[in-house]
């Protein structure tokens, strides 16, 4: 697969509008790797990191851009997140309800979040205080929500199109923003979003970069620029897990140690790190 794992963004000559092109394989693959997601979640967690990656480049000041969706009250949907830092890397992971299945059919974002789900979009500056958008889950797809949110809380049209192949555990996204502070430029985001959309799955996931941008925009000047590489990268570390060890209260420390350790285990990449005794009597020292 030509241009796997990497982001390239391009400009209109003609047009106040900036593209991003993605396409995400051995990266996602990792993501997914370990969990037995249902086909609804895996496709969820494709479309997922695809718009994060697209959406990292847009907060300039954002070290790190969470995308979240949680369920309302009641449904499937327990939380999907996939968190991506400045330098493309990404982690991520979903879970629903004890016990709960989505309804097969039907619209697939109202039958995992029900018609109250949120999207929550928070970015952690390298310096300053982090800030956070919500907006409401639209019933059909990430693509939309995400284009509700960009109009309605940033006030900078942006449309998505993102593609997945929930077999091959790929995906690909396409991205258009009107550049900040030029008038008139609805109408050039309209008419290069309908040509967007004539992308295919099959094309999105196959062919170079380039190839794609000369099939969409044939009659358009466009500049690309250099692609930039993504990758999976959990934020877990025997470090991290000690430090939510060092939580727990003396008792609690004590049992452990009885029992000769312990094991935890990371929710996103589902790596397990054991904990041994004598690490345990260490904190336990340390909280006394
Ligand atoms: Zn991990």
């Amino acid at each position: 697969m030509p241009n796997s794992d990497l982001l390239m963004r391009f400009m209109f000559d003609q047009h106040p509008v900036r593209g991003e092109l993605v396409r995400l394989d051995r990266s996602v693959k990792e993501l997914l790797r370990g969990h037995d997601y249902s086909p609804s979640v895996k496709s969820l967690m494709l479309d997922l990191s695809c718009a994060a990656a697209l959406c990292a480049t847009s907060f300039k000041d954002g070290s790190e851009t969470m995308l979240q969706l949680k369920g309302e009250s009641g449904a499937p949907l327990r939380y999907a997140l996939v968190n991506i830092r400045a330098d493309l890397s990404f982690y991520g992971s979903a879970a629903l309800e004890q016990g709960a299945q989505p309804a097969p059919g039907g619209a697939p974002l109202l039958s995992l979040c029900g018609a109250q789900g949120i999207l929550a979009l928070t970015v952690f500056p390298a310096e300053g205080e982090r800030w956070q958008g919500l907006v409401q889950t639209d019933p059909d797809s990430v693509q939309n929500t995400l284009e509700h949110y960009f109009m309605r809380s940033a006030q900078l049209p942006t449309s998505f199109v993102l593609l997945h192949d929930p077999q091959c555990e790929c995906a690909a996204g396409l991205l258009l923003q009107v550049l900040p502070d030029e008038q008139n430029a609805a109408l050039s985001l309209e008419h290069l979003t309908v040509l967007a959309r004539s992308l295919t799955g099959q094309e999105a996931l196959k062919l170079p970069f380039e190839e794609i941008l000369q099939r969409l925009y044939a009659h358009e000047s466009v500049r690309v620029f250099a692609p930039l590489p993504l990758t999976f990268r959990c934020n877990c570390s025997a470090e991290r897990c000690l430090t939510a060890m060092s939580k727990l209260t003396p008792g609690e420390l004590g049992e452990l140690i009885n029992d000769g350790g312990t094991s935890m285990t990371c929710q996103h990449c589902g790596r397990s790190y054991q904990i041994r005794a004598a690490q345990l009597q260490a904190l336990l020292k340390e909280s006394s």
